[in-house]
């Protein structure tokens, strides 16, 4: 299946300039093979010239056999006056040994003269020179027209000349660049198609989002043209990021009907998406569009009974198709709908008629009171209605526990001892930690995995703390949130207790419960 719209991953080399995004060498293999697996069908790999660090992730990479991503290495046109193959930088791009090079040079008359420091007909000597050498060594050549837009707008003749010394030289394709991120989509589009009318090369479109339009810009050149769209997963790149593909890719299938990737991939998007947060050790953003964990959930009253009767009546589209799917958010406003609703989302058999629903709803209700909140803690909720609806056991219990700290000279060292009990079997475990619950969740951990070794998988990805105002005035109640992943589920437990340590340890044990009790 050909696509009619290649999709290009600079996660690994423009994302990493994002703040908070970084990668070691490993990461970025384990990366490029998930990358693979979808069927992206360009990975950029880094910039060999830039650091030792892409050296060697190229070394490593060349050993590996992909299915369907070609790899590329990113580079800059040779520098002024130099004659290319005297060019070091250019010369580790082919040392990278990548079947593809994705080159970048200036369209924009402004760098060429203030930041280059030449004339224009040598930087179209640049452009020209780097890429026949290429060509001549038997790379497939893309070509990164940095200030694409910029450019133009400054100088539509010598923006012109630039691409058209690209194509000349054999470039495979030729890539318009918002490298400011400050187009609109109109300029785009106006511009994306006249290139498009002067060029019979491939045309590509790579946006960043400054301006909030780093998606739209990309649609708007894909509509004009433009056949190969570059971006990163999440959105990740320097200041507010690069054209999100986890946004970009379902709008070109689902609302511009334009084959990119295939539909068993759309399906997984979702998870590529937390996959390569968890990898970045970053949190995934709940509001992000397709994939995030609020984007088909709903709240109000009527949206949840409208919702339940169509889903399409308060949903663009059917979440399973990105891997997504539909919350119900619960709170003290909902009625019972709402909570059968959740019930079954949940994949419990539950109907208004359900002798235990008035239970399930009364002790939901008892516990917000306290101020437990079940809109970030659907496992906890889970739990709830499991244990009222099948009296089911819980498959461990904590008989007791230690905390302790000292001081030792300059840093304090807590330690965590837990006595556990599973089935007849008791585990008592010790751990440190720099902080009592990681103590806590540590000896837990221990003990549990010696009879769950799946276990193993989970990690904490977020711990909230909030004071809770007492509704009858006495002591103030501290309230934890946890959000736990094993890489394909994300799962959010509360804990809510006068004592912070006694509030974690609940919301601990709801994630672990959480896990074992699920049907996987
Ligand atoms: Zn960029």
């Amino acid at each position: 299946m050909k696509p009619e719209v290649e999709i290009y991953d600079t996660t690994l080399r423009d994302g990493t300039q994002g703040e908070g995004v970084s990668f070691s060498v490993a990461d970025k293999l384990h990366l490029v093979e998930r990358l693979d697996a979808v069927g992206i069908h360009y990975v950029e790999g880094g910039w060999p010239g830039s650091n030792p660090r892409d050296i060697e992730f190229f070394n490593l990479a060349r050993r590996r056999r992909f299915r369907r991503a070609r790899l590329a290495a990113f580079g800059s046109t040779r520098r002024k006056q130099v004659a290319v193959e005297n060019d070091d930088q250019v010369r580790l791009l082919l040392d990278a040994e990548t079947p593809v090079v994705t080159l970048f040079g200036k369209t924009w008359l402004l760098h060429v003269k203030e930041v280059l420091g030449t004339t224009p007909d040598e930087n179209l000597a640049m452009i020209a020179d780097t890429i026949r050498y290429l060509k001549d060594h038997g790379r497939c050549v893309i070509y990164d027209a940095e200030h694409g837009f910029d450019g133009y707008k400054d100088n539509p003749e010598y923006a012109l000349a630039t691409f058209e010394a690209a194509e000349h030289a054999g470039a495979d394709t030729v890539v318009l660049c918002d490298t400011n991120g400050g187009a609109l989509p109109q300029e785009v589009s106006a511009i994306t198609e006249v290139v498009h009318g002067r060029l019979t090369t491939r045309l590509g479109i790579h946006t960043h989002n400054d301006i909030g339009l780093g998606v739209a810009n990309a649609l708007a050149a894909v509509l004009a043209g433009a056949t190969h769209a570059q971006g990163t997963i999440n959105g990740y790149g320097e200041r507010t990021g690069n054209c999100n593909l986890t946004t970009l890719i379902p709008n070109l299938a689902f609302k511009l009907n334009k084959r990119c990737l295939p539909e068993a991939s759309l399906r997984k998007l979702k998870e590529l998406s937390l996959y390569v947060d968890e990898v970045a050790n970053l949190r995934h953003d709940p509001r992000q569009p397709w994939v995030g964990s609020t984007a088909f959930a709903h709240k109000g009253g009527m949206h949840v009974n409208a919702v339940q009767k169509i889903a399409r009546s308060f949903e663009h589209i059917d979440p399973a198709l990105v891997g997504n799917s539909r919350r119900v958010l619960v709170s003290d406003l909902a009625g019972r709908s709402n909570i059968v609703l959740k019930a079954r989302e949940l994949g419990f058999d539950l109907s208004n008629s359900t002798q235990e629903l008035k239970t399930i709803l009364a002790r939901i209700k008892e516990l917000e009171h306290k101020g437990y909140e079940f809109e970030a803690a659907e496992a906890s909720l889970a739990l709830l209605i499991r244990k009222i609806l099948q009296h089911q056991e819980p498959p461990f219990r904590i008989e007791t526990y230690h905390v302790s700290m000292r001081r030792d000279g300059q840093s304090s060292v807590v330690e965590a001892t837990v006595r556990v009990r599973v089935g007849d079997q008791l585990a008592h475990t010790v751990a440190e930690g720099d902080g009592p619950v990681n103590a806590l969740d540590s000896a837990l951990r221990l003990a549990l995995v010696q009879f769950f070794p799946r276990i193993k998988k989970v990690k904490l990805t977020d711990y909230k703390v909030r004071i809770v105002d007492s509704v009858t005035g006495t002591a103030a109640t501290t309230r934890v949130l946890i959000e736990s992943t094993d890489g394909r589920e994300e799962w959010g437990t509360v804990g809510v207790n006068e004592n912070i340590i006694d509030a974690s340890l609940e919301a601990l044990v709801d994630s672990m419960e959480y896990l074992l009790l699920r049907k996987s």
